[in-house]
């Protein structure tokens, strides 16, 4: 940072401009709205900074500042101000009244000549009391300028009154709450509560007393968040936990995996709100949705985030609870049935088996970094069972790669689409024909893909919607 920005009082202090053109005049106005003293020096000065000059704040004083340059350009003349802007464009007073300045510790601005500055002057968005300052530096103004109309157009326009209703509480608010962290909630609170809406709304607004009152109380009910596993689509395999929680919540957040019927079971008149993601697109970044959690918590409400199958199987529930804990926000967690079991039992294949597989791996194909950080040699080892969630597009590469680790290309798999839903899908094949399966059948998200020689099962076990399914006979294994 070559530039550190401050806010300085200028109210009633002694400030120098010369020149009296247009930019004179920009630079005259904005010294007046910060209330300072202006002596204006020029040979001739536009209409409007005649105007202002009737007011108070403004002296005009005609002279050459040239020809007379020995009696103005000199330090016993400027050192009387605090602040001089040299809004001329003859280069010889502007480099003598900046030398002067230096030497002197007074703030000079040349405009339009960086090299003939020791301050420079942000873009501003002035909402008084509020103000944004945006600087580049000095390196691009116009991108300065750029940002400030962005800023313009997000900060409400009532912002101001804003800060000026919280100035009329302040002294109450210190009153009425002793800690400095306790007032620190209070501001927190109050400035994302209902009542500064409202007044940022033009609607009207109670008084002081009232909104002390009502944020107090507030503050001292408590939030919370339960981080709830739905399961993966059944309404019917929802815990007894996970019903009662969504159905008592004030706030529900959910992702896209979450199905209908579920949805269906919050309460009406609880706030729904979907932070869904499908895969690649986040529709509500990470950070963001933690943000919410803690807002909705920190504003008293009951909050459920609720997720397909369990929260902490491949959901990022335990980033969630990173956010709620800095925050010291109280959380409890319902586990769910994650779409391995919720999948598998649906489509009658059981996980592990004694003849066919010992244990059961579960492995999600989206990699933070690369499905290369995966452990192939362990996954390609026979008689286990491995579970692939979010393995539809890197199907190819999953196949090829166990197959070259020496895993049988034969190996039966099974797709589960929309697994324990009434769209449920389970479609059958090998483990060299993966993809061809996924693509000739047209599966799409969700769906989980199980590798073992137990996905043969389905053919004697499915059960579920007296479902047929499309079997791959090469592939049928029998029961010993
Ligand atoms: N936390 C979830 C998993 C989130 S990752 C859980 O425990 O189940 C999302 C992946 O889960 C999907 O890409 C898919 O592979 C799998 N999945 C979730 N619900 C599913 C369903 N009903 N049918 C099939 N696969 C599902």
């Amino acid at each position: 940072m070559n530039y550190l920005p401050i806010n300085i009082d200028l109210r009633n202090k002694p400030t120098l401009v010369l020149g009296g053109g247009g930019v004179a005049l920009r630079k005259i106005k904005m010294l007046l709205k910060a209330g300072a003293q202006i002596t204006c020096i020029s040979l001739y000065f536009e209409d409007e900074i005649q105007k202002l000059s009737k007011g108070q704040k403004l002296h005009l004083r005609k002279a050459d500042l040239v020809a007379d340059s020995a009696k103005i350009l000199t330090t016993a003349f400027l050192s009387k101000y605090q602040l001089v802007i040299t809004a001329t464009d003859n280069e010889f007073i502007a480099k003598r009244v900046y030398q002067i300045a230096q030497d002197n510790q007074i703030l000079v601005n040349t405009v339009d000549n960086r090299n003939l500055c020791n301050y420079i002057t942000p873009a501003i968005v002035d909402r008084s009391p509020i103000s944004v300052a945006i600087s580049s530096s000095g390196t691009a103004p116009v991108l300065a300028r750029n940002i400030r109309e962005k800023i313009e157009k997000m900060l409400p326009q009532n912002i101001g009154q804003l800060a000026k209703k919280a100035h009329s509480m302040r002294h109450a608010v210190i009153q009425n709450i002793a800690s400095f962290t306790g007032r620190k909630h209070f501001w927190e609170r109050f400035f994302d509560s209902e009542h500064a809406d409202d007044l940022l709304n033009n609607r009207e607004i109670v008084n002081n007393e009232t909104i002390i009152k009502s944020i107090t109380n507030q503050l001292k009910t408590k939030g919370e968040v339960a981080l709830v596993g739905a399961g993966p689509g059944d309404p019917e395999l929802l815990t007894i936990k996970a019903l009662r929680l969504i159905q008592e919540a004030d706030v529900v957040f959910h992702d896209r995996l979450v199905s209908p019927e579920i949805i269906e079971l919050v309460r009406r008149d609880a706030e729904l709100i979907s932070v869904g993601k499908t895969q690649g697109h986040h529709s509500v970044p990470q950070d963001q949705i933690n943000q919410l959690l803690v807002k909705h918590a920190q504003k008293g409400q009951k909050v459920v985030r609720l997720k397909g199958g369990d929260p902490f199987v491949f959901g990022r529930g335990g980033e969630e609870l990173q956010a709620l804990k800095q925050h010291g926000i109280k959380f409890s967690i319902v586990p769910g049935i994650t779409a391995a079991v919720g999948c598998s039992a649906y489509a009658g294949i059981p996980l592990t088996h004694r003849d066919f597989a010992q244990n059961v791996l579960f492995v999600t194909a989206h990699c933070k970094n690369s499905i290369d950080t995966l452990d192939w040699v362990s996954l390609a080892r026979e008689k286990q069972t491995i579970a692939v969630y979010m393995g539809l597009m890197k199907s190819e590469v999953l196949s090829a790669k166990l197959i070259a680790h020496g895993k049988n290309p034969q190996t039966p798999v099974a797709i589960v689409e929309n697994g324990t839903t009434q769209q449920q899908r389970v479609v059958r094949g090998q483990l060299q024909n993966l993809s061809e399966r996924i693509a000739s059948q047209n599966i799409s998200s969700p769906a989980l893909i199980i590798i073992g020689e137990v996905a043969a099962l389905n053919d004697d076990l499915a059960w579920f919607k007296n479902h047929e399914p499309i079997n791959n006979e090469t592939n049928r294994l029998k029961i010993a």
